[in-house]
């Protein structure tokens, strides 16, 4: 039986460790029963649970009882060894003080062997643990189908249903867009998608793409970001700008690509000096590749329950593939990886979420382009930034003269197309070395305000020196951690993402 491998190992490795209770977060009761009934008999252990339609069920037999009086039968049980304790449709009990306390008693019973090689096994989707349980209790989660599985199931649906097969190229093109769902999921678009036609057919992928948003938002773990930012309104960084360029032309025509020999571009990290645009140039990669953007932000990800985090970040790498192809972006990766391979509490979590993302990344075959941002990568795990891992890392500084040329006439360009001829770019400029793209941005926004509000016809080039006198630049209000980011930087030698003067 290879159908969900990854839970399978978990499984029987927390049963090993005597880990208490393992709180399996599905509504597909019946494949987590089928899988514990496997693993009872190869670890020698009979299945006892209970259920609200069934009662108490044991080997010999069964009795109707609600929650509390099933936990109480086994407390006075005298010979309670080598069992596991399946509890289904727990969500709402364990708002219940008396079945918090039953349970906890049970967790301690088996953490002090008392309870021989016994485990609680909760099947229900998580809505919250009682604090009084967290220190017992192991979140779990479903595999995801792969994808030879899902064309399984999508052949399984429509011979049940008697709905004509798709031809191959059409189920290859379902199995990817329907990548990263559970079976129940899984259904119920196949279930949607037929219903009026009784046919699966190219249309129903825009049905499939709408639903899969749907997922993503109620995740809450990923964020679909609307994009409007395209590579115009990038002043500069053209040697960044080249590189995406060619992904792009690959990554739209992959097949071709892939035939001919090519590597799917895998992503790029992008480092630097604050607000000089990395995060414009994250959404301008997704609208030059003419994919979603998908962002992770690693404070939703982070869970307060042990594995929760874990699973967060799975279904986050699983919802990803099945947005494929998309544009993963990875916002300020410091905070999310920096820590990674040291002991101890919390960045225990981020070494393993970090080892799930690296080999995620490592194996991945599917469409998801990562962008990761970062602004300061000394504490980051040098294996990230090892070659291979990410296909380029590119070095974004302050913009040089010319390049604070293009971003002054972009953002006035943006606001005063008309006055633009007239005002000395070259000269303002000169005035701003040591500004970024965002100090830049507020000086020209805050000169067109100025001349407004002083209700002048034009916004001139001694408005915006004006407003330059009144900005105060990143790289004086931060200058000690600016000039350290320098100093790391400079010892890296990453590609620079600006074309030299
Ligand atoms: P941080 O590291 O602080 O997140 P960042 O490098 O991601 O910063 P952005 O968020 O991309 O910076 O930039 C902030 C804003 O500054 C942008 O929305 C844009 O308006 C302006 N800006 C920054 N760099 C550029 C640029 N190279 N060209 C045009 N505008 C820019």
């Amino acid at each position: 039986m290879n159908d969900q491998p990854v839970f399978r190992k978990e499984l029987e490795e927390y049963m090993d460790a005597a880990l208490p209770i393992l709180y399996v977060d599905t509504l597909e009761n019946g494949k987590v029963q089928d899988i514990l009934a496997d693993v009872a008999k190869k670890k020698g252990r009979s299945v006892v649970s209970w259920s609200m339609h069934s009662g108490y069920v044991e080997e010999g037999g069964g009795y109707p009882t609600d929650l509390c009086g099933a936990l109480a039968s086994v407390l006075r049980e005298q010979n309670f060894t080598r069992k596991i304790l399946v509890l289904e449709d727990v969500a709402g009990e364990l708002e219940s003080p008396a079945i918090v306390s039953r349970l906890r008693c049970i967790a301690e019973r088996i953490v002090r062997s008392e309870l021989e090689d016994c485990t609680v096994v909760l099947i229900a989707p998580l809505i919250s643990i009682p604090r009084a349980l967290e220190p017992y209790i192991t979140l779990m989660n479903l595999d995801y189908l792969s994808q030879e599985k899902i064309k399984e199931h999508i052949l399984d649906f429509v011979q049940n249903n008697y709905i004509q097969a798709p031809n191959e190229e059409l189920l290859e093109q379902f199995a990817m867009h329907l990548r990263g769902l559970t079976e129940t999921e899984l259904d119920n678009i196949l279930a949607l998608t037929t219903s009026d036609d009784r046919e699966l057919n190219q249309k129903d992928l825009r049905t499939i793409l709408r639903q899969k948003q749907q997922i993503i938002k109620k995740s809450g773990i990923l964020e679909m970001v609307t994009v409007k930012e395209t590579v115009e309104d990038i002043g500069g960084l053209q040697n960044l700008k080249d590189w995406l360029r060619t992904k792009a032309q690959i990554f739209r025509d992959v097949r071709r690509a892939k035939a001919f020999g090519v590597d799917i571009p895998k992503g790029v990290l992008i480092a630097g000096m604050p607000g000089c645009g990395k995060s414009l140039t994250a959404k301008a990669a997704a609208s030059m590749f003419k994919v979603p953007l998908l962002r992770m932000d690693m404070g939703r990800l982070m869970g307060k329950y042990v594995g929760e985090s874990e699973a967060n970040m799975r279904r986050a790498l699983q919802l990803t593939e099945a947005s494929s192809p998309c544009v993963l972006w990875i916002d300020e990766l410091e905070k999310a990886f920096a820590g990674a391979g040291a002991q101890g509490g919390s960045s225990e979590v981020t070494t393993r979420l970090f080892g799930s993302f690296l080999t995620w990344m490592q194996e991945k075959d599917s469409l998801a382009f990562v962008v990761a941002t970062a602004n300061n990568i000394s504490h980051l795990p040098p294996e990230l930034m090892r070659k291979g891992r990410f296909d380029e890392i590119f070095y974004v500084d302050f913009p040089n003269q010319s390049e604070r040329e293009k971003i002054i006439s972009l953002h006035i360009g943006k606001r005063r197309s008309a006055d633009l001829a007239k005002i000395d770019v070259a000269a303002l400029a000169r005035k701003m070395k040591g500004y970024c793209g965002a100090d830049i941005e507020s000086v020209v926004r805050d000169g067109v305000e100025a001349a407004f509000v002083a209700g002048k016809a034009h916004v001139t080039t001694e408005d915006l020196q004006a407003a330059i006198g009144r900005t105060h630049p990143i790289s004086e209000t931060m200058k000690d951690a600016i000039e350290e980011m320098d100093k790391t930087y400079k010892s890296k030698k990453f590609t620079n993402a600006s074309r030299e003067e």
